[in-house]
């Protein structure tokens, strides 16, 4: 019996449009990109229950002839190749010629459009891939189509189709992307005849965010400090320390201009805020790369919703690291504009004092405790004042250059030192609290303690003190641990940390950094085997940089003065004089808040004084 028979063309046609149509947000895609081709400069999307019921696109583009009108509905029809040798200089969107055909044979379609040479423009009203009715119209140049009851004569599709809310998130998130890749065209986007977006054409990425969202998102983004290495240049948008979200839908990269979906390039992204957010919190970002079209394949996927890169690494490296170096930036500024803790040496300067006029109501002279606990840190008098904003090489983030340290230092000297701040005492044993000529400040001890340590371990682990354990931790691990450890140990020993392998099975803890020396290393050692089995597919450096990071931090979270610590005055004096001179002091290594500053003007605010 014969069982193959060929599927007649309507059919075969449909079961096509699957490739192009999933969802009412890939119609959206293709007609934008065609409206794009097409030259124009306002475009207007409405969309019905989601996509479902209706999708229409207007644009004031180039139009097309009664003929041309008739053409792009048939098969392989398209007006942006002739033959396959064009395809590899192609640079509008389409160069299927499938789109309009495809859509047609899956939903009823409606094609308004006039080119500049007609005088009357026509409708056509498409069912199952032909058209059925004609009929000629005055309208303005450009075209107007329409896509109702999407996948009608395909039920099985149909079902596929998700709830209004999410085909309509899927939508409106395109639309951002176009919005963000395109500034320079008015886009308007409309659900059930109301218009909820109107961006028209600007000048900025900057500007259209303020478009997009609210201003109080666009308060957080900071303009990504430009970088081109090794032929890959990002720029782009990106939020700062101080935002976060649960979600990764403001994530948006451009690869040569068009938006793409990548997952590695989302985790390099993430890289670039480690210990700047918790983890399970996103960051928002808008970046557009660029890089010589050789280099990347836009084409493995139908939809060209993925690239593949000739040299991912390289492209990845630029993204982390362009991300980093704003990030850091925009903290060593932050700091000087906003609470400038002034810089104090601790060892060869007076103990701050303070300028009682300003605060007559605080003015109880502060008892001292005596000073009997260890330094808690080692500070170092050579360390840069970092409240100065750095400009950061992007190649040496970890340690700024010979030559940067050495203006900072000078720039320090010239720069008298300016007490204005008095540690007025302790609050819950959690909390230090400061008093500034024009506030006060909440410094949260365990935090930046923190991260006081963690910069320490992760950038001047030269001035960490390590000490002999008079009877080293002798530890158990199962063999497969073991395994996974043994060809690591010199990680531990980078830090401070000496490891032997004493038995089968057995470790011993030899020596640890001072700081650590009452923390649970065992727990340590075993946390560093979880991370090494977690991360040990990933590529080398990236490894020993993922593991490094993580240990420093927890290295940071164990040594650090605890919540509930009692602290002296000389100690929390310390602490602070130690934060001010730190990196990103502003966040604990895990994306909390360090401090607080609350303004005189708030409190004079809250108690009704006078206030301007
Ligand atoms: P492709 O975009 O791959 O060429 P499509 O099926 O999307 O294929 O479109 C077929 C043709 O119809 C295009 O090549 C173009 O000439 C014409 N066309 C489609 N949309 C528009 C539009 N909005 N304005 C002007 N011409 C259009
Ligand atoms: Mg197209």
């Amino acid at each position: 019996m014969n069982r193959i028979k060929q599927l007649s063309a309507q059919e075969a046609q449909k079961i096509a449009a699957g490739e192009v149509v999933e969802r009412p947000a890939n119609i959206v895609k293709e007609l934008v990109e065609n409206s794009l081709d097409a030259g124009a400069t306002q475009i207007s999307i409405y969309i019905e229950d989601g996509g479902k019921q209706l999708i229409r696109i207007v644009d004031n583009g180039c139009g097309m002839s009664v003929a041309d009108a008739h053409m792009c509905i048939k098969h392989h029809t398209t007006s942006k190749i002739s033959s396959v040798d064009d395809l590899t200089s192609i640079t509008t969107f389409g160069f299927r010629g499938e789109a309009l055909s495809s859509m047609s044979a899956v939903s009823k379609m409606q094609l308004i459009t006039k080119d500049a040479d007609s005088e009357l423009g026509v409708c056509l009203s498409v069912e199952n891939g032909a058209v059925a009715h004609e009929e000629a119209i005055a309208c303005e140049q450009g075209t107007d189509l329409s896509i109702a009851d999407l996948f009608y004569n395909v039920p099985a599709r149909k079902k596929f189709l998700k709830t209004k809310e999410t085909e309509w998130r899927h939508i409106v998130t395109l639309f951002e992307a176009f919005c963000l890749d395109y500034t320079n065209i008015h886009f308007k986007l409309f659900s059930e005849g109301k218009m909820l977006f109107n961006c028209p054409a600007i000048d900025s990425i900057e500007q259209r965010i303020v478009q997009l969202w609210e201003h109080s998102f666009a308060q957080h983004m900071i303009t990504l400090k430009d970088i081109t290495q090794q032929g890959v240049s990002v720029r782009g948008v990106i939020s700062s320390h101080q935002y976060s979200r649960y979600d990764r839908n403001a994530i948006f990269f451009f690869v040569n201009s068009r938006w793409v979906k990548n997952y590695k390039l989302t985790q390099a992204a993430l890289r670039g805020y480690l210990n700047v957010l918790q983890t399970g919190k996103f960051p928002a970002l808008f970046l557009f790369i660029t890089l010589d079209g050789a280099q990347v394949d836009i084409n493995i996927h139908p939809r060209k919703e993925e690239v593949q890169f000739l040299h991912p690494r390289i492209v990845e490296q630029a993204v982390t690291q362009a991300i980093k170096a704003t990030l850091e930036e925009h903290l060593s500024s932050h700091l000087k504009t906003d609470v400038r803790i002034a810089s104090a040496h601790a060892e060869n300067r007076p103990i701050p004092t303070f300028n009682m006029a300003l605060s007559s109501s605080f003015a109880q002279p502060f008892k001292e405790a005596p000073f009997t606990a260890p330094p808690m840190s080692f500070s170092s008098p050579t360390s840069a004042p970092l409240f100065i904003p750095t400009s950061v090489s992007h190649n040496a983030l970890a340690e700024p250059s010979a030559g940067s340290q050495q203006s900072l230092n000078s720039a320090l000297e010239q720069d008298e030192p300016e007490i204005t701040y008095r540690v007025v005492g302790q609050l819950s044993s959690t909390y230090i609290l400061l008093e500034k000529p024009d506030g006060m400040v909440l410094i949260d001890q365990h935090a930046a303690h923190e991260r006081i340590l963690y910069e320490l371990f992760a950038q001047r682990f030269a001035d960490v003190a390590t000490i002999s354990l008079l009877f080293p931790i002798i530890m158990h691990l199962s063999s497969s641990d073991m395994r996974l450890i043994e060809p690591h140990l010199h990680l531990l020993e980078k830090s401070g940390i000496h490891v032997e392998i004493v038995g089968v099975n057995q470790l011993a803890i030899k020596s640890t950094p001072v700081n650590l020396k009452d923390a649970n290393m065992q727990e340590l050692i075993k946390e560093v085997v979880s991370w090494i089995y977690e991360y040990q597919q990933i590529d080398k450096d990236l490894f020993f940089k993922t593991i490094n990071e993580k240990l420093h931090a927890q290295m940071a979270c164990k040594a650090a003065v605890k919540a509930g610590d009692l602290l002296s005055i000389a100690q929390m004096q310390q602490l602070v004089a130690d934060l001010e001179k730190t990196d990103n002091r502003f966040t604990c290594p895990h994306g909390r808040p360090t401090m607080w500053f609350v303004s005189t003007y708030e409190i004079e605010k809250k108690f009704k004084r006078n206030y301007r």
